[in-house]
């Protein structure tokens, strides 16, 4: 943490959303949503397709003003966070690795560096070294050779991790970071996370479809579908009514451990993006 900047000192939370509505054109992709990404925490957003978690996600990083409401990342407007914007790492929901292409490990983890997203650039002076540290992070530094084409899916996802690492973020936001990843690989990716948030303290705001995964590693779960639904620890908000109100049709819930599990019937709308609620 920069302990020169006079906000860390007061500002604990790294996000705050107050009452943010957000419209494109005449729909309405969030509502009056409120909630708080403490510092160091891991959080959740969960909610079905077209829900808002994208657009919520992209209003955070300053890409989407809301029509009303207020938005503060490190206590300051995100339009206004300057440099300190390179402390936002960023893994979007296609994150556009194409892993054909004929590229080494430590060549995509630099394009983290460089890449077209500008807000992000912060100058690094050496980037093979900021690249090798951030592989090192996820335990990559001896694969830095290698072709991307053969890595496996655990180490793909973790070269994700370190691409959006590269800046040294204090808060690592991820949209679906494992839409393109088989379901297995996909839990090493939730290790890999909540060791970045346990051991580094990096804050983590992880968007997922995977809401009995995504339970088991955040502290605290939004649930979304244009408004807020239910926010609060896992085991206080995953309920039959959260479920109910996001996924508009009955769920059932099973004990499994803590965290209970979710059967919800296939509705012909679900993976309809141009239905809102
Ligand atoms: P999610 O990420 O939860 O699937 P999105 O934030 O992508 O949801 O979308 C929320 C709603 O806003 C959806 O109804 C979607 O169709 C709409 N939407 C998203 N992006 C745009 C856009 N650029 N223009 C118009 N409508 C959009
Ligand atoms: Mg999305």
């Amino acid at each position: 943490m920069n302990m020169h900047s006079p906000l860390n000192a007061t500002v604990r939370n790294d996000i705050e959303l107050r009452h943010v509505t957000v419209r494109y054109g005449w729909r309405l992709a969030l509502e009056d949503v409120s909630f708080d990404v403490p510092h160091g925490s891991f959080c959740g957003i969960i909610g079905p397709n077209g829900s808002g978690k994208t657009t919520l996600i992209r209003t955070v990083l300053g890409l989407i003003e809301p029509v009303s409401g207020n938005v503060l990342v490190f206590g300051r407007d995100p339009s206004e966070l300057g440099a300190e914007r390179s402390r936002i790492g960023y893994v979007p929901q296609h994150a556009g690795i194409d892993f054909t292409f004929p590229l080494r490990v430590i060549d995509a983890v630099m394009t983290g560096l460089y890449g077209k997203r500008g807000p992000f650039r912060k100058h690094v002076s050496d980037h093979r070294g900021a690249a090798l540290a951030a592989l090192k992070r996820v335990e990559m530094d001896t694969l830095a050779k290698r072709p991307i084409s053969e890595l496996s899916g655990g180490q793909r996802q973790r070269l994700l991790i370190a691409r959006a690492l590269v800046h040294e973020p204090t808060l690592l936001i991820l949209d679906e970071p494992t839409s393109a990843l088989d379901h297995r690989a996909g839990e090493g990716l939730y290790e890999w996370l909540h060791r970045l948030n346990d051991l580094d303290g990096i804050t983590v705001l992880l968007v997922s479809h995977d809401m009995g995964v995504v339970s088991r590693y955040v502290d605290t779960i939004a649930c979304l579908n244009t408004r807020l639904v239910a926010h609060g620890r896992p085991s206080e908000v995953i309920t039959g009514g959260t479920l109910e109100s996001m996924y508009g049709c009955g769920a059932v819930l099973f004990g499994h451990g803590e965290m209970p599990h979710m059967v919800v019937e296939e509705s012909p709308h679900r993976n309809d993006e141009g239905h809102g609620p």
